[in-house]
C-alpha cells in the first residue's frame, strides 16, 4: 500500500514538473540591425496555471517588426522572434484557464501582459499600462524573470489567457492575424472619435493600416478620402469603398480640401506635412497619428501652425486594450472585414525579401507568414 501511495506521489510530482517544464520553441531570428532573418531555437516559459499554449499558424509582418527589428526605434537586444500578429490554435491550458479550451483558436496582438493593477489597466486600456505593458517581442518580461519576450514568427507561444484573444471558429484564419494590430489600431479610433453615417473622414497612407481603416470608416457609413503616394493604389481604394481619392505627389488634387474632414487618420510611415493634414481638418475635427516613421522621418509641427490651427486637435492612438480587441475581432469576422493578404512561407529568404518589400511600398497590403511552413 505504502508503495502505491510513493507511486502515485512520484507520478504527480512528475506531472507537475512536466506541466513546469520551459516550452522548447523554434523561430525565425534577426541577429543584428543589417542581420538577415535565420533559425532559432529557444524557450518559452512553462505553461503556468492562468496561461494557454498556442500552436501558432499565422503571423502578420507589421512595418513595426521592421522598425523594431533593425533598431530604427532604439537599440534592441538580439537575437530577435518579430511578430504581433499572431493567429493559432490552443494546445494546452493551465488548470486556472476558463476562456479558453485545447483546440480553440485564439489570437494574440502587440501586448502579453500588463500590472492590472493601475487605472488604465482597470479601464480596459492596458496598451497605456502606468508600469508599462509587457510587449509580445523584443521586451523585458518582469512577470516572468525578466525573459525578454520573442514574437509570432516562431511555432509556439505562452501567453496569460487574459492577454489572448478568441477567434471566432468562422473566421478566416489566414486573414485574421493582421487584425491584431493593424486591425485594432485603426478600428479603435474610428469608434474613439465616433465616426459615423455621413461624416467626412479621411486616411492618409493607404498600406497595411490605411486599407483596414477605410474599410471600418466605409462599413459605418463615413464618406472616405484616401490620400497616398502611389497612383496604382487609386483603384484598390475606391473599390474598397473610398468616394475620392488624392494622389499627394500631385499639387492640383490638392487644391480646396482645406477645412474639409471630421477626421483624418495618419498612418503615414514617413516624412510628411503635419500642417498640410492639420489644415485639411474642420474646427474641432481631429489628426490621429498611427504612423510611426523611422526616427530621422518623425513629421514634426510648430506652436503657431497649432495656434492657426485653432481648435483643430493631433492626438495619437496607441493599438487597443484587450476588450476592445476581442470587441475589434468579433465585429471584422461578423462583417467579413479582413485585410488583404499575401500569404508567404517561413523561409529567412522569403522573410527577407518581404521586407524589402514593404520598406519599398510594394506590398498589397499585408504579409502573413504560414507557420506551418516552418522547418
Ligand atoms: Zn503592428
Ligand atoms: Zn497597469
Amino acid at each position: 500500500m505504502k508503495k502505491i501511495v510513493t507511486l502515485i506521489i512520484v507520478c504527480i510530482s512528475a506531472f507537475a514538473a512536466a506541466q513546469q517544464k520551459p516550452i522548447p520553441a523554434k523561430g525565425l531570428a534577426m541577429t543584428g540591425k543589417e542581420v538577415k532573418f535565420g533559425p532559432l531555437k529557444f524557450n518559452r516559459h512553462a505553461v503556468g496555471d492562468n496561461d494557454v499554449l498556442i500552436e501558432i499558424m499565422y503571423a502578420g509582418i507589421c512595418h513595426s517588426d521592421i522598425h523594431t527589428a533593425k533598431g530604427e526605434w532604439g537599440d534592441i537586444q538580439y537575437p530577435i522572434v518579430p511578430g504581433h500578429e499572431i493567429a493559432g490554435k490552443v494546445t494546452q491550458v493551465g488548470k486556472n484557464v476558463t476562456k479558453f479550451k485545447v483546440g480553440d483558436y485564439a489570437g494574440v496582438g502587440c501586448m502579453v501582459n500588463s500590472c492590472g493593477k493601475c487605472e488604465y489597466c482597470k479601464q480596459g486600456l492596458e496598451q497605456y499600462c502606468l508600469e508599462g505593458n509587457i510587449g509580445t517581442y523584443a521586451s523585458v518580461d518582469k512577470y516572468h524573470n525578466n525573459e525578454v519576450t520573442q514574437g509570432g514568427y516562431s511555432d509556439k507561444l505562452v501567453i496569460t489567457e487574459n492577454f489572448a484573444i478568441k477567434i471566432p471558429p468562422t473566421a478566416d484564419m489566414k486573414k485574421v492575424a493582421p487584425l491584431l494590430c493593424a486591425g485594432v489600431t485603426t478600428y479603435s479610433p474610428i469608434k474613439h472619435k465616433e465616426v459615423k453615417a455621413g461624416d467626412v473622414v479621411a486616411v492618409a497612407g493607404f498600406g497595411g493600416l490605411g486599407h483596414m481603416a477605410v474599410q471600418y470608416a466605409v462599413k459605418l457609413g463615413a464618406k472616405v478620402t484616401v490620400f497616398d503616394i502611389t497612383e496604382d493604389k487609386r483603384a484598390d481604394a475606391l473599390k474598397m469603398g473610398a468616394v475620392k481619392f488624392v494622389n499627394v505627389t500631385n499639387p492640383e488634387e490638392l487644391k480646396g480640401l482645406d477645412n474639409t474632414y471630421k477626421v483624418i487618420i495618419s498612418t503615414i510611415p514617413a516624412k510628411y506635412d503635419l500642417n498640410m493634414y492639420l489644415k485639411m481638418l474642420k474646427l474641432d475635427g481631429d489628426l490621429v497619428i498611427l504612423g510611426f516613421p523611422a526616427q530621422e522621418n518623425l513629421p514634426s509641427i510648430n506652436s503657431g501652425q497649432i495656434l492657426f490651427g485653432g481648435t483643430r486637435k493631433i492626438s495619437g492612438s496607441l493599438i487597443g486594450g484587450i476588450a476592445e480587441t476581442q470587441e475589434m475581432l468579433d465585429y471584422s469576422v461578423a462583417n467579413n472585414i479582413y485585410p488583404e493578404v499575401e500569404v508567404i512561407k517561413a523561409e529567412p529568404k522569403v522573410i527577407d525579401q518581404a521586407y524589402q518589400n514593404v520598406i519599398d511600398a510594394k506590398v498589397r497590403y499585408r504579409y502573413v507568414i504560414d507557420m506551418k511552413t516552418l522547418k
